[in-house]
This record gives structure tokens, sequence and C-alpha cells, in this order.
């Protein structure tokens, strides 16, 4: 530990976000780190838990406590307090290939199972984690470092997500010979064609990939695995697969009036303003404009949080955000006590700008689409509400949100942006190597395993648990990585 007393000295100081009002005059990050030295006064109120929850990533009441990673949280902590900065970052990349991505954009779990959390404010890891990546990058501790013995073993790894990425930079670390195939015309998958930039600036991405490039990993972009190029030539060209596609299939709103001009997939509407801003920046009206639009969102979770904050970045007349779920509590509920997953009320960077913009958050909860209503020319003007309630099923017990008979309502709207989450894999990359689903179309294996029914065929990521987080994908991809190791060369020291 640290300093024993650091926890009873130190109050919880996070980074300084710009306003509300001034952010969203671009798409740049919008926290201002601590200094160094405030920072390692922050890893001072790490109390080095005989149990650190923080690191554990079990499974407590159906959600994930403590970092999926298993992070080394207590230890880089109290090395980030004594100023030994290459060790801590040693100590966190040891189980995190990515510290600058998660640093930036996980919920940190971590945080929300940190003991000093119980009776106060937790430890703030996430930024701490961040010091210790921007530092290593700043004194060269992070510098490519190339594998000194290469195997003769080739591994083609198809997307390139977090969970391809992890799984690449570990299988070459270990001198297998890796090659990453992108449908994209950019590296990253959800990282830099999803989430906003204004939560990860993708400078931050291209410099890792640089990296890698370097320490000898291979990428080919623009090559859609499964229509430009057959699964049967990667199969006979290389040792071993991974499939990586994530779980690109967007649940759709079936309601009547779906085809009218204006609906648009939040992917979709994030990837359009991220190309067009790294192609021109914006300046050629290539992207799909939230500009003078009144925006209805649909999916109180965070991807349709990042939707919010783009649409008010475009210039949106206004914008509401659908929500079918209650609204959750500000504080935890006693059925909800820590170390569980908080479910409390989050107001997330695009709520808050809603709030500073137009006097008001955005959410509207227990409410689901009726129909979308268009004009003669097909254009959407308006969309139909109506209010739900949960209701206990009689037979199995379960809530189940159900339609209030006659509160429907109508607002004016001429931009629907559809969040409702992900379905599963794609069918025609699953179809093409022959991999089983399950009935979620994630592609199927034992449990904890990532071998498919196909022979030397692998799968990482969300196209094998769904649509999930960025740590997760991470984990996974390592988890692979280890399997392919093992099966190519009978042993594996990959952790
Ligand atoms: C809008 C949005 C915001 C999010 N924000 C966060 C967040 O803030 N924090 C967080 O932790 N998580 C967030 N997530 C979730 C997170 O991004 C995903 O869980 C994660 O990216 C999954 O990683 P992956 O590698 O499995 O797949 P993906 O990131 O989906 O990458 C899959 C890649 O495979 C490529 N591909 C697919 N098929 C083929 C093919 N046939 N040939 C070649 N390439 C192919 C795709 O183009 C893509 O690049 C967000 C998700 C969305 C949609
Ligand atoms: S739970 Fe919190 S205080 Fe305890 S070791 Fe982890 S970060 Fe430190």
């Amino acid at each position: 530990m640290g300093k024993p007393t650091g926890f009873l000295e130190y109050e919880r100081e996070n980074s300084v976000s710009v306003s509300p009002k001034e952010r969203i005059k671009n798409f740049k990050e919008f926290h201002t780190p601590l200094s160094r030295e405030e920072q390692r006064t922050q890893a001072a109120r790490c109390m080095d838990c005989g149990v650190p929850f923080c690191q554990a990533g079990m499974t407590i009441a159906g959600a994930t406590s403590g970092c999926p990673l298993n992070n080394l949280i207590p230890e880089w902590n109290d090395l980030l307090y004594k100023g030994n900065w290459e060790q801590a970052y040693d100590r966190l990349h040891k189980t995190n290939n990515f510290p600058e991505f998660t640093s930036r954009v996980c919920p940190a779990l971590c945080e929300a199972a940190c003991t000093c959390g119980l009776n106060g404010n937790p430890v703030s890891v996430k930024e701490n984690e961040n010091s210790i990546i921007e530092n290593a990058y700043e004194k060269g501790f992070a510098a490519p470092k190339i594998p000194k013995v290469r195997t003769d073993k080739k591994v083609a790894i198809i997307g390139s997500g977090p969970s391809g990425l992890a799984a690449a930079d570990t299988l070459n670390q270990r001198g297998h010979n890796v090659t990453v195939f992108e449908r994209s015309d950019r590296i990253g998958g959800l990282l830099m064609y999803g989430i906003p930039n204004m939560k990860l600036e993708k400078e931050v991405i291209d410099r890792k990939v640089q990296v890698m490039k370097t320490e000898g990993v291979q990428f080919v972009v623009n090559a859609n695995v499964g229509k430009d190029i057959k699964a049967s030539k990667i199969l006979a060209d290389y040792d071993r697969v991974i499939l990586a596609c994530g779980a690109s299939n967007p649940r759709d709103i079936k309601a009547p009036g779906r085809e009218a001009e204006g609906i648009y997939f939040a992917v979709d509407f994030l990837k359009s303003t991220t190309k067009a801003l790294l192609d021109n920046g914006l300046k050629d009206g290539t992207y799909i404009s939230a500009k003078d639009k009144r925006v209805m969102v649909i999916g109180g979770g965070d991807t349709g949080n990042d939707c919010v904050g783009t649409a008010i970045r475009h210039g949106a007349k206004s914008v509401m955000q659908v929500e079918m779920m209650p609204k959750l509590p500000e504080c935890r509920a006693e059925s909800n006590p820590w170390p569980q997953w908080p479910r409390v009320l989050k107001t997330d960077y695009g709520q808050e700008e809603a709030i500073a913009v137009f006097g008001s958050d955005p959410r509207v909860y227990e409410t689901t689409v009726k129909e979308f209503i268009k004009d003669k020319s097909g254009k959407l003007t308006k969309v139909k509400l109506v209010k739900l309630e949960a209701k206990r099923n009689q037979e199995t017990g379960r809530l189940a949100m159900e339609e209030i008979p006659g509160s429907e309502y109508t607002v004016d709207c001429d931009m629907v942006l559809i969040a409702a989450g992900f379905l599963g894999s794609e069918s025609y990359v699953t179809k093409a190597f022959g991999v089983e689903v399950d009935g979620r179309t994630n592609v199927a294996t034992e449990k904890d395993k990532y071998n498919t029914n196909i022979e030397n065929v692998f799968v990482a990521g969300d196209m094998h648990r769904g649509q999930s987080l960025v740590v997760w994908a991470i984990r996974e991809g390592r988890q692979a990585a280890k399997a392919v190791d093992f099966s190519l060369m009978g042993y594996t020291n990959i952790r």
C-alpha cells in the first residue's frame, strides 16, 4: 500500500470537464486530466484491500462486479503513488493490451466495486490508469517491442475491433505471424466507427495501430471476408482463424411507417459523422446531418446518449430520447448493495449537454413507438408514442412492460435514430465459415471456450458473447489468443 492513511487524508479529485455549452462546439475529448503529481496523490487513496473487489471481475446478481481483465489495480496504484511510472505501466500492460482505450471509454466496473465506494468516493482507478498509459507514451515505455523470436505459424484475424486487436497483439508478441482483415476503411471496429470522437479521439487508435504495425502485425483494410475474400482462401492460407466480427446486426423497431425517410440506425448515423470528420472535417456534407432537425433517439442506453451528443453537435433543433424501462433511482436500492453493479440513474455527457442547451433532460421513460407518420413525399413528420407500465406476468412471475390503453400521443419529428441494441452476428460471415450459432446468433462454443465447431476456427468478442463492452472484448481477444496458441504449440505461456 502506497500510503496507509491516504484514503483518510485525501478526497477524490477528478479531471475537469469542459462545460457542456463550450464542448458542443467541436468533437474533441473534453476532459483535462489532473497533473501527474495530483494523480499520484489520488493513487494514495487506494487501501490495497485484502480482498480487492476492484479487480475481481466476478458475476454478482447477474452483473459483472470489478474488472473483467483482472487488472492488478492495487499494485499499480501503489507503484503510481511511489512514482515508479515504468513499473506501473508494466503492471498495467500485463493484463490489458489497450489501457489507452479502456481509460477513456470503460464504464469502470472497478470503481463501482471499489471498497472506498462503500461509504464514500471510490478510488479514481480509471484516471489513474489514464495517467500511467499517457505517461508511458510520453516517456517511451509504450514504444514498439518487436518480438525476438518468430514461429512459422500464420494466424488470420477477421475484424479489427478491440477483440481482434487484442488477439492480434497477444499472438504477435508470442511470435506468430498475424494478419488482421477489416472490411471497413479504417482499423478499430466500434472504437473507430461507433464510439464518438469526443469519447475517444481517433488519433489514440492510430497511435496504437502504428505501434502494432512496427511490431509486425499486418493489417488489410477494405477486405470483407465472406464477400470480397473467400473463407476457403483464408482457411487454406492460414493455420488458424479468429472471427472477431462483432455483433453488428442492429435491432429494428417494427412499427407502421418504418420505411419513412429520416429513420436511421444509430451506428450508421455515428459512423457517418466520424468518417466525414476524419475524411474532410465535416466540410463536404457527406454525413447524415441532424442540423435543424427535431430528433428522436429510440433507446435510453449509452449508444442513445452518443446519438444525443452527436445530434447536438450537428445543431439539432430539439432532441428527445425514448426509453421503455422505468427511470432508475438516484441511489442504490436496498436490493442492490455494494459491490453489485449500481443500478442507478446515470446522466451521461450527451444528456448533460441536452440539459444545458434545451433546458431539460431529453429522456422520457416507460414509453415506446406506436407509429411513424410521414407526409405525401414519404418524409417522416411525426411519431406516435404510447406510455407503458410494468406488470408482473402471473404465470412466469416476470415483469413486462405493457401499453397503457388510451395513452397515445404524437410528437413532431423529422429524424429518428434507432439505438435499440444489437441482435448478434451477421449471417454471411458465419455461413461462409460454416460455424454454428446459438439462439441469439452469437457464434456457439462450449462455456469459456473459444474454438468453434469448425477445426482451426476460433471466435472472440461481441460475435461470441453478444453486444458487450470494450473491456470484455479485450478479455475475449486475449483468451482466444491463448486458445489458438495452445492449439498451435501444444502448450501456452499466455495468461
Ligand atoms: C455506439 C456505441 C458506443 C459504444 N460505447 C462504448 C463505450 O463507451 N464503452 C464500452 O466499453 N463499450 C462501448 N460500446 C460497445 C463496444 O464498442 C463493443 O462491445 C466492442 O467494440 C466489441 O468489440 P469487437 O472487437 O467484438 O467488435 P467490433 O468493435 O464490433 O469490431 C468488429 C469489426 O469486424 C469488422 N468485420 C465484420 N465482419 C467482417 C468481415 N466479414 N470481414 C472483415 N471485417 C469484418 C467490422 O467492420 C468491425 O470493424 C459501444 C458500442 C456502440 C455501438
Ligand atoms: S477496492 Fe479500491 S481501495 Fe481496495 S484495492 Fe481496489 S482500488 Fe484500492
